[in-house]
C-alpha cells in the first residue's frame, strides 16, 4: 500500500496537539506513535493535555507526558475533573475545552473514537470535533473489558524498538495501573500486533487510528 507521510509546508515546527480524558489514554492510544513522529520529525511542539488527572495519577500524567514527547517541546495542561463524570461535568468541560482555542493553532489532534464505549472518552471525542473545526484529527482506541474494538482506518507502522519501548513507559509511569488485568504487556504489545497484521507493517507492529476525513494535497 502506498503511505502518506506528513510533511511540513514551513520550517516552523510541527503543533501536535495529544487530548485524553485520564492519565493514561494518550500514552495507550498513540504513544508509539507520538515517538515515531519524535524521531522522524525532529521539531516538534506538543500541547498535551489530560482532563481528569489528580492526587497519584497526576504525577504519573507528569511523567507519561515526559517520557512520551522523548525530549520535545511541550506544554501540559492537567485538569481534576471527576474520572467517569465529565458528561455530568458537561458545562464545565465545554468551557475549558473553549479555552484550548488559545492553544498554538495544532497541525495534528489526537483524541479518543468517538465509538469508545467509556463516556468520559465519548465526550472528548466529541467535544474535540466540536473546538477544532478546520484541523487533521486521529482517534485513539482504548483497549477494555467492554470489548470496544473497531476498525480503523489508519495505521502508523512503527519501528522495530518502539512497541517495547512504549509498553516499558507505560509500565515506568503508571503503576497505580498494575493491579488491573488489563494493563499488561501482552494487552498493549498483542493489540499492536493486530494493528501491524492488518497494516502488513514491517516490524510487525503499528497503532491505529479512527480517521473522519482528511484532504489530500493538490489532488491525486
Ligand atoms: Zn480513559
Amino acid at each position: 500500500m502506498m503511505p502518506l507521510k506528513f510533511s511540513r509546508i514551513s520550517n516552523e515546527n510541527l503543533q501536535i496537539l495529544c487530548i485524553g480524558a485520564h492519565s493514561d489514554d494518550i500514552e495507550i492510544g498513540c504513544g508509539a506513535t507520538l515517538l515515531e513522529l519524535a524521531r522522524t520529525h525532529g521539531k516538534i511542539n506538543f500541547q498535551w493535555v489530560v482532563l481528569s488527572a489528580f492526587g497519584e495519577r497526576r504525577q504519573e500524567a507528569a511523567k507519561g507526558a515526559e517520557l512520551f514527547t522523548a525530549g520535545a517541546s511541550k506544554q501540559v495542561i492537567l485538569k481534576e475533573f471527576r474520572d467517569g463524570f465529565l458528561p455530568y461535568s458537561g458545562e464545565a468541560v465545554k468551557e475549558f475545552f473553549e479555552s484550548l482555542k488559545n492553544l498554538a493553532n495544532p497541525d495534528l489532534i489526537f483524541t479518543h473514537w468517538h465509538g469508545d464505549a467509556h463516556q468520559d472518552h465519548r465526550l472528548v471525542s466529541e467535544l474535540t470535533w466540536n473546538t477544532f473545526r478546520n484541523h487533521l484529527i486521529f482517534e485513539y482506541e482504548i483497549p477494555k473489558y467492554d470489548g470496544d474494538m473497531g476498525r480503523p482506518s489508519a495505521f502508523c507502522p512503527l519501528s522495530a524498538s518502539f512497541p517495547e519501548q512504549k509498553v516499558a513507559h507505560l509500565l515506568d509511569a503508571f503503576k497505580s495501573q498494575s493491579s488491573k488485568a488489563w494493563f499488561s504487556r501482552e494487552t498493549f504489545l498483542g493489540l499492536m500486533r493486530l494493528r501491524g497484521m492488518e497494516s502488513n507493517a514491517p516490524s510487525g507492529y503499528a497503532e491505529a487510528f479512527h480517521v473522519r476525513k482528511f484532504c489530500l494535497s493538490g489532488g491525486l
